[in-house]
């Protein structure tokens, strides 16, 4: 079979020479299918076999090739037995060192015999020292010439040698000259954006010529590597706009507000809304109106009242005759949501549904009937709401809260639940993590985006400290003095590892302890192992003011709201992030007193760790605490385990590369619509089969 006409992403790697099975196999596992693949498989880093270093000049913890002349030659008994050479050029002086040798290789390495070698120079106990480096005796005055080019390394999977993948790109390379790789992005685009081409980048860093600036190849900032990443991070965003306009070609009931339920509703409010609060609503109620799905992402900060926000999107939806599910990401938050939406819709004669995976079988049952018939107009809940035998009678809006914990997966297969009729529902998606820019356009570009930025009034800002567990007595003393003075206070179990088991116990047995130093005070205990009735139980003690303090894993980091509730002791802060550590510290500064958070930390901290803290201590502000963990955690951390899988990019980095997002928006919007035959394209070359991108 000739394959002079078929392009590099259907030439399988087994057209390469060397490629059997098995060596097909091991590309397998690094997801190496094709000569493309093993095209886009960039080295991780360079090694510099150009040109050869002086001596005097070595650097620690740097590769380079050195010559010189043995000036002695020894086998050293030391800790260990080793063959020490010492090697000379006019400007300095190293030692090599081996510690398996044989004694053929002693025999020639005679004093007087001039070296080449290469690998990396560290620190040892005599000055620099090279360990293992591959040599080669120089003999004559015909030395074989330096490499031309740098040398590169492969990301590599055991049994692949670099040698073996570097003979695969040399070949993969050479391919181009036979095979097309179809350059994507237009000449005009290109041009604009001053991007070389796809072929050109790739000839280049496989095979960097001598001059390459290597700390900008290192850090991935040439260049050349960023026309790689820019192309990737246009295929996410193409692929999340296309999403975007599959949601727009289908149709959504239209809901609108029944102004008389409206006016009672918020009558009956102990407060006014704010003025983030209405704007925000009516945006919403400008997309329930619409005949295509609203998809919205509902931006607040912890405290901002996002929860009035989405009662009055769901009274629209059932004054409009439809269904709403209201999920929360833990039973505590789901508890909290039934309790506020019962309180607000039921004198309305809303008649709420209940759906947690704790129900008993026969109340799940009844629930289940409620929800098919259409007697329970809001469903309030966890996941379990959208189990498959959960079915609705008319779905009209589906409310999803603290959205960090749900992934993109999750996200479409919601989208798919309710479909009734040929009708979608609606969907309004809140996060009290404010998503960083950089962040949002590569992962929620489906999404339309309010943000609360405004907190009701008559807030203080929570003063933060930072105190060692040395210091425990007077951190215990201060909560006394503050449950004496009529105040509640929260004490915040962590556990280096996720068992809420561990972290129950952990919890029980601080408990304990404060309840005999505090004798006196009311001491509630709350934690994921709990009975949910227990736990509600609790919950309701501590908000009607008949616990003094309440200790807590990290359960209650979303959603509880106490506004009497003004010192939050966290043990141990360092084990948590800043986006968790934001949440849990949004439960005080709910109400007019002035309210503090002392975060206990176990010495000694790591860098990272003080560096965390310093931040909570001097910010308040969540946009600004995300942006600084993504700056110190990664994309994956900070939308947390279930979405990592949906941001793993080959080459980019949204961080790094977060510059060229404006340039990806651009020349994604410009594809769409001078291209839109190439969109496709590039969404499958970098993204391949990804079930995100299927049909939903
Ligand atoms: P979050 O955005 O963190 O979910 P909540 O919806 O739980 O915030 O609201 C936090 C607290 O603020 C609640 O006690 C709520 O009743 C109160 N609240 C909400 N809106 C207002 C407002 N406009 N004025 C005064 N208090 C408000
Ligand atoms: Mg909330």
């Amino acid at each position: 079979m000739s394959t002079a006409v078929i392009s590099l992403e259907r030439l399988p790697v087994t057209v390469l020479k060397g490629v059997g099975p098995k060596l097909a196999a091991k590309l397998d596992k690094l997801g190496l299918h094709t000569v493309q693949d093993v095209l886009f498989h960039l080295p991780a880093r360079y090694l510099d076999r150009t040109r050869v270093t002086p001596l005097a000049a070595l650097q620690p913890n740097t590769s380079a090739v050195i010559e010189g002349e043995i000036r002695a030659c020894d086998i050293v008994y030391a800790r260990r037995r080793s063959l020490v050479c010492r090697l000379q050029d006019g400007t300095g002086t190293v030692t090599l060192r081996f510690f398996h040798f044989s004694a053929a290789q002693k025999d020639k390495l005679l004093v007087g015999t001039r070296l080449r070698c290469f690998g990396e120079a560290r620190r040892g106990a005599s000055g620099l020292e090279f360990y293992h480096p591959e040599y080669e005796v120089l003999d004559g005055d015909t030395p074989r010439p330096l490499e031309a080019r740098l040398t590169p390394v492969y990301p590599a999977t055991e049994g692949l040698t670099q040698p073996r993948m570097r003979a695969l790109a040399t070949q993969a390379i050479g391919c181009l000259d036979q095979h097309p790789l179809t350059e994507l992005l237009p000449e005009s685009l290109r041009r604009e954006l001053h991007q070389v081409s796809l072929v050109e980048a790739l000839r280049y860093l496989h095979a960097p010529p001598s001059d390459a600036r290597v700390e900008q190849l290192l850090a991935g900032e040439h260049p050349y590597q960023r026309r790689l990443a820019f192309e990737e991070l246009l295929a996410h965003h193409l692929s999340l706009l296309l999403l975007r306009r599959q949601t727009q070609a289908e149709r959504a009931p239209q809901l609108r507000p029944d102004p008389d339920v409206m006016r009672r509703f918020l009558q009956g409010l102990p407060f006014t809304p704010t003025g983030a609060q209405e704007r925000v609503s009516a945006e919403i109620a400008a997309d329930l109106t619409q005949s295509t799905p609203m998809l919205r992402l509902l931006q607040g900060d912890v405290g901002s009242g996002k929860t009035l926000v989405a009662a009055l999107a769901a009274l629209t939806a059932v004054t409009s005759g439809f269904q709403v599910a209201i999920m929360a990401p833990t039973e505590i938050l789901a508890e909290q949501h039934r309790h506020n939406f019962g309180a607000w819709l039921e004198p309305l004669g809303i008649q709420l549904g209940w759906l947690t995976g704790r129900l008993s079988a026969g109340r799940r049952r009844q629930e289940l009937e409620q929800l098919a018939s259409g007697a329970a107009q809001v469903a309030v809940g966890t996941h379990a709401l959208f189990q498959e035998d959960v079915i609705f009678a008319r779905l009209g809006l589906i409310i999803i809260d603290e959205q960090h914990r749900f992934g993109v997966h999750q996200r479409l297969s919601l989208r798919q639940k309710g479909a009734h009729d040929g009708l979608r529902p609606h969907q309004l998606i809140m996060t009290a993590t404010p998503i960083p820019r950089t962040l949002a356009m590569s992962a929620y570009a489906d999404l339309d985006s309010s943000v609360i930025d405004e907190l009701p009034p008559g807030r203080t800002p929570v003063t933060t400290v930072v105190i060692s567990q040395q210091r425990r007595d007077q951190v215990v003393a201060r909560v006394r003095e503050a449950c004496a003075q009529g105040r509640q206070a929260y004490w915040v179990c962590t556990l280096i590892e996720e068992s809420e088991t561990l972290a129950a116990q952990a919890a029980e047995v601080t408990a304990e302890s404060l309840r005999e130093t505090l004798g006196g005070l009311k001491v509630g205990l709350v934690h994921g192992r709990l009975k949910g009735k227990e736990k509600e139980a609790t919950m309701k003690a501590f908000k009607d003011g008949a616990i003094d303090l309440l200790v807590a894993t990290t359960v209650i980091e979303v959603g509880v709201d106490v506004p009497n509730a003004s010192l939050m002791i966290i043990e141990n802060p360092e084990r948590l992030g800043l986006a968790q550590l934001h949440q849990l510290r949004g439960r005080v500064g709910r109400g007019a007193a002035a309210s503090h958070c002392v975060l206990l930390y176990g010495s000694p901290l790591s860098r990272h760790g003080r560096e965390r803290l310093r931040i909570m201590r001097e910010h308040s502000d969540g946009f600004v605490i995300a942006e600084e963990d993504l700056r110190l955690r990664g994309p994956g951390e900070v939308l947390g385990t279930r979405q990592t899988g949906d941001l793993q990019f080959k080459i980019a980095d949204v961080v790094r590369d977060s510059d060229l997002l404006p340039q990806v928006q651009h020349g994604a919007q410009r594809l769409l619509r001078e291209h839109p035959e190439l969109c496709q394209n590039i969404i499958h070359r970098w993204l391949g089969d990804n079930p995100r991108y299927l049909q939903v």
